[in-house]
């Protein structure tokens, strides 16, 4: 070999040794400097899906194009953050297939499929097909899927590693969410509380092996069993009448966050199975640990302390939103703060070391609740907010102020970029037989009357806002359309980026939160942007698909938009500043055309019963008041639905199982009949197309 060749190889060397594969284990995830990888969720264990990188500033983001985007035909659903390791993107797609792209080329480099539908059984009914997204530790990736699995999966191979069962499969519980990973452990909850008996948990897994290692129940369980300990004792005293006939409820399907500093780890816990408080538990009580966020010794699972949002819980007030650290500065003083923006409306500043409230104001409206006592922690009820006295008008609705929509916090500005929900409801459990309700089994009942009606079409009811949570303060806000409006990112560029359920794509001076560069997608947004550098280059990644709760019930709140259901091609959009590609042109927005059908007459006793049918077994899906926001076919437009056979065919037998349509084998001739009565009525009613006037 000649002195030249061996230089180069050696300069080869240096350059391979520049960009040695990361690690990626603790000490990576908790880094908050290093900013081409996204390690995790939330970025880093502290969950600020902040960005340190600044080459795409405030000044040149307006010369943002698109590098390069991948189809993805078939998704649905794209709601996850995707992961970025040294240049391999890893993301979950609809039923938790998992997809690993060379950044560099755009190209796939495998596909994991974990066959969720094959697996699900009648878990169909009780899940989206929904992921928010995967976990990567030490050259393994973890993936939950919808049927209760938790899977590892070798990293360069996409091939499973192992895969274990994390509920039982008798009952309706479901996973979306997407693990965290922590000293050789790997930590999932789960989802389900509105369609059955739940009992909230969650559990840690050997990354090496999936043994079990712990798990944490977030509620107590029946006293004639004895209790796994004193912490699920001392929950006890906090409920009343048989609480764990109906489960309880509590179930952890979103927020976890691991904090290095403490080794813990906190939950952010669920609403009570049923919503409503006089079922559940009778007399009253806190019904701990709903709605709490609960913090966990991360090597054993014990209880460590825990603050509640909700005490008592009945709207569906869970506390499964992210959980943000950050330290701040309090009165002077240094805090290591925990931040918490629940469903109920306000914005929670805790001091993680010991779990105690330091501040709490509304970010937005909050009828329910007056403020929170900050000697007692407690919320100060307004008058009327259990619904006591029949209905009741209460903000925020079950789909919360803030939902899982990650907020994102900049050190830089001091801010949380949070989107809002500024949606009331109506509270009642008139009709509702409380002392003798069953709990349901897998079919939706929360033990309230709602949603057998479409929702008021409301235009402008979200806003993306900063808050400062030292002041507890609103310093900018920006109107966003409709109401379910994604995640934030924020960079060291002094930026905010967020999707939003319009098909646009924004960047806002983070400080001040003028809007400063905007871009067209093609469809409504759900997944949250992240940002990566590969080869000294600064790259903005999104998912676009149109999904979650508030897609799939919301009816004419997110039909409005005319993402209907398979028209709009879903993608993963790489951004750079000089990328120059062009997106295909999408389909414009589509609105469903109701089938008028002059020989059929409504009967209204039929249509009456139908409507509680529909909504124990359709309405997660094809919307409420059969109006689809365009997670399914709209049932008013199908033609399925008119003709019996064809409806027995897909309902009761199953035949369109493979396209992720329950079967419901239990639905007689004359439930069906009642069915067709009440989507026919509902058919006569003023179309979303209609009521915007287009
Ligand atoms: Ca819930």
């Amino acid at each position: 070999m000649t002195k030249l060749k061996l230089a180069a190889l050696a300069a080869l060397l240096l350059t391979q040794g520049a960009v040695a594969a990361t690690s990626v284990d603790g000490a990576a995830i908790a880094d908050e400097k290093a900013g081409a990888n996204w390690l995790s969720y939330g970025r880093t264990y502290s969950e600020q899906r902040f960005s340190p990188l600044q080459q795409i500033t405030d000044t040149n983001v307006g010369d943002l194009g698109v590098a390069w985007y991948m189809d993805l035909p078939g998704q649905k659903s794209l709601l996850a953050t995707p992961l970025v390791v040294d240049g391999v993107m890893y993301f979950s797609g609809g039923y938790s297939v998992v997809f690993a792209v060379d950044t560099r080329t755009g190209k796939e480099l495998w596909k994991y499929d974990p066959k969720t539908i094959e697996a699900a059984g009648d878990r169909l009914r009780v899940m989206w097909d929904s992921n928010r997204g995967v976990a990567y530790w030490k050259g393994r990736i973890f993936v939950a899927t919808a049927d209760g699995r938790l899977n590892a999966i070798d990293a360069s191979t996409g091939k499973e590693v192992w895969s274990v069962q994390t509920v039982d499969p008798k009952l309706p519980y479901f996973i979306n969410g997407a693990p965290r990973v922590f000293k050789d452990k790997v930590i999932i909850g789960n989802g389900g509380t509105e369609w059955g008996p739940l009992r909230g948990y969650v559990t840690a897994y050997d990354t090496a092996t999936g043994k079990q290692a712990w798990r944490f129940y977030t509620v107590p369980g029946n006293p004639a069993d004895g209790f796994e300990d004193e912490t699920q004792a001392m929950a006890a005293k906090t409920w009343n009448g048989e609480w764990w006939k109906h489960g309880g409820g509590g179930t952890v399907w979103n927020g976890l966050t691991y904090d290095p500093d403490f080794n813990r780890i906190y939950i952010g816990t669920g609403n009570g199975s049923p919503w409503n408080q006089r079922i559940r538990s009778p007399g009253g009580g806190d019904n701990l640990f709903l709605c709490s966020v609960v913090a966990l010794d991360a090597d054993t699972g014990k209880y460590v302390w825990h603050y509640q949002t909700t005490p008592g819980e009945t709207w569906d007030y869970n506390s499964n939103m992210d959980m943000v650290l950050a330290d701040l500065k309090v009165d002077e003083k240094p805090v290591k703060a925990l931040m918490h923006a629940p469903k109920n409306g306000f914005f929670y500043v805790l001091d993680r070391a010991t779990g105690k409230l330091i501040s709490a104001e509304k970010i937005a409206r909050a009828t329910w609740a007056e403020r929170i006592d900050l000697k007692t922690g407690r919320p100060v009820e307004a008058k009327g907010a259990r619904y006591e006295d029949g209905e009741e008008l209460i903000y925020p609705s079950a789909f919360g102020v803030h939902n899982w929509h990650a907020m994102s916090f900049n050190p830089g500005t001091g801010l949380a970029y949070i989107p809002i929900i500024d949606v009331p409801a109506t509270f009642t459990d008139k009709g509702v037989n409380y002392k003798q309700w069953n709990s349901p089994s897998f079919q939706f009942d929360p033990g309230l009357d709602l949603l057998r009606d479409d929702l008021p079409l409301k235009i402008d009811a979200a806003a993306l806002i900063a808050w400062d949570p030292v002041k507890q303060q609103k310093v900018w806000e920006q109107k966003l359309p409709g109401v379910w409006n994604p995640g934030t990112l924020t960079t060291a560029g002094n930026l905010v980026f967020e999707g939003r359920t319009d098909g646009k794509l924004l960047a806002y001076r983070a400080t001040d939160g003028i809007p400063l560069w905007s871009t067209d997608v093609g469809v409504g947004v759900s997944a949250p942007p992240i940002t990566f550098e590969v080869d000294g280059k600064q790259y903005l990644a999104l998912l676009t698909g149109w999904g979650g709760a508030g897609v799939s019930m919301a009816g004419a709140i997110t039909a409005q938009h005319g993402w209907a259901y398979g028209m709009h091609p879903r993608r993963l959009i790489v951004y750079s500043l000089d990328g120059a590609q062009k997106l295909p042109k999408a389909p414009p927005p589509t609105f469903a055309e109701a089938l008028v059908q002059d020989d059929f007459k409504v009967d209204e006793m039929q249509a009456e019963t139908g409507s509680h049918l529909f909504l124990k077994n359709c309405v997660t899906c094809h919307g409420g008041g059969a109006v689809s926001g365009g997670y399914a076919p709209d049932l008013r437009a199908s033609q399925a639905v008119v003709y019996d056979e064809a409806f027995k065919e897909i309902v009761v037998t199953g035949s369109r199982v493979q396209q992720g349509m329950p079967r419901f084998h239990e639905l007689t001739d004359a439930d069906l009949k009642a069915m067709q009565h009440y989507i026919r009525r509902q058919a006569r009613k003023a179309t979303v197309a209609a009521q915007l006037g287009k």
